[in-house]
């Protein structure tokens, strides 16, 4: 795969994270430069090309083949970091040695999920120049070419009638899937109905990445993401249609209910796959609610977020349930990875709450972890951590459990002190996590959490079809 790879690129940036020492993870989203440069460069050849996009024509399986690759950069402390970089494109050289060295590191230049839609990814070392910001004109054409509003909007009725007809949920599974996200709402059946993102760990990450969970896709589960984040859209890499198991279908043929973003060409790789392969995308560009009832005094409310980067003006999703048989009214929150403070909608009362970011830090301005309160008095609560094993990112961080335990959300804490365990753990008390380490012995596992106590695991959870022989802690 080396060679071929070398060029001239194009690339945005597509993700970045500080870590607790200060070093800065970024990762750039890159397409061959010589092969957009004929688009580029004549505005009657972008506008055909527009219009045959907007047409579902033939122009969109052709970038499909453009040449990408992911490239991820880390910055040191000293380094200087310009947040507005997040908002433009750069023009960066990819030469053989490059490849040739990231090569050394085989996860570093894995093929996602070997899925040929998927970019080969290489670490910034010698082969790969120093990006440079491309002119005004250039990032326009790659914005018009790379542009979320080629796919249908999601206005609040299209997403309604889309999402139409889906069960009250009896419980969520979030999915051990490494340091990544995907979670699903169950029907009493057990079986998925929805899912929240579908995610998978990149880069070293990749080693904490489990063998390929079973997603079932029997019911066809429309697909909200919260954000254009890797990880949190690349686990439908992993899952191949069977023709003899009918709980195998192709995620690229659902719904996904995304939000309006700023994506980059893998993102949109991703989009004109579900186009292709039959599905639908809608985008969400309201600040609006959009509420959908499930029956049984349930429903389901969307809402982007109010801050500026990618994490933080995503797509979050509430279920609401009406107080039942004495139990009062309460919330699930799945807050993908927004920092708290820029959700529009803040239920009263979070019984589930998926911790922010797999526990993180929320975003570059620093703002406080400020999470919903655990309900009070003594009653069923969880609070979920998503992450792999020794994730690069550290997660959780301590700033994180530390912010999540001051609002009661009860912590397993180190025997005969007050510090808050270590969470390369399963978990305990109120906590859930999917971090457990192959390497360790121990079994890869799910986590499942209900309205009012531990959840049944019902048959059709169980079964092979399903999720197969995974354990699911609860
Ligand atoms: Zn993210
Ligand atoms: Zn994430």
């Amino acid at each position: 795969m080396g060679q071929e790879l070398s060029g001239q690129y194009y690339a945005r940036i597509k993700s970045s994270d500080e870590l607790p020492d200060g070093t800065r993870i970024v990762q750039l989203d890159a397409v061959s430069a010589d092969a957009l440069q004929p688009l580029i460069d004549s505005p009657g050849r972008l506008s055909d090309y527009r219009g045959a996009l907007n047409a579902g024509k033939a122009p969109a399986e052709r970038l499909r083949d453009v040449a990408g690759v992911a490239i991820r950069v880390t910055l040191g402390p000293g380094d200087s970091w310009d947040r507005d970089a997040a908002d433009t494109w750069f023009r960066l050289g990819v030469s053989g040695e490059g490849i040739a060295a990231a090569a050394t590191i085989p996860a570093l230049l894995e093929p996602r999920g070997g899925n040929a839609l998927i970019a080969p990814m290489v670490a910034l070392r010698g082969g790969v120049t120093e990006p440079e910001r491309v002119d005004p004109q250039t990032v326009q054409a790659l914005k018009a070419i790379y542009s979320i509003d080629h796919w249908e909007t999601g206005t609040p009725e299209a997403v309604a009638e889309a999402l139409a007809g889906l069960p009250p949920a009896e419980q969520v599974v979030m999915f051990d899937v490494g340091q990544a996200g995907t979670s699903a709402l169950l029907d009493d059946t057990g079986t998925p109905f929805l899912y929240v993102d579908l995610g998978w760990p990149l880069f070293e990450d990749r080693a904490n990445a489990p063998d390929p969970p079973k997603l079932c896709f029997w019911r066809r589960p429309p697909v909200i993401l919260t954000h254009w984040h890797d990880d949190h859209t690349q686990g439908y890499t992993f899952q191949e249609e069977s023709p003899k198991d009918p709980h195998r279908k192709d995620p690229l043929k659902s719904v996904w209910i995304v939000p309006e973003q700023e994506i980059t060409a893998n993102d949109f790789k991703l989009g004109e796959a579900i186009r292709v392969a039959g599905g639908r995308i809608l985008v969400v560009k309201t600040d609006q609610p959009i509420t959908v009832e499930l029956g049984s005094g349930q429903r389901l409310i969307i809402r982007r977020s109010a801050g500026h980067d990618v994490n933080d003006s995503g797509l979050v999703l509430i279920v609401e349930r009406d107080p039942v048989d004495g139990a009062p009214g309460t919330s699930w929150l799945f807050s993908g990875d927004c920092a708290y403070g820029n959700l529009r909608t803040i239920p009263e009362r979070v019984s589930v709450l998926t911790a922010a970011h797999h526990g993180g830090y929320l975003n570059d301005k620093g703002d406080p972890i400020d999470p919903p309160p655990r309900p009070a008095g003594k009653g069923y609560a969880r609070l979920l951590y998503s992450f792999g094993p020794h994730s690069s990112y550290f997660h959780p961080l301590k700033e994180s459990t530390d912010a999540h335990q001051g609002k009661g959300w009860r912590h397993r804490k180190k025997k005969g002190s007050d510090e808050i365990d270590e969470i390369d753990w399963p978990g305990g008390l109120d906590v859930l996590s999917t971090s457990t380490a192959k390497a360790d012995g121990v079994k890869r596992s799910a986590i499942a959490a209900g309205w009012t106590g531990k959840p049944d695991l019902p048959g059709h959870l169980r079964s092979k079809e399903c999720m197969g022989k995974i354990e699911i802690r609860r």
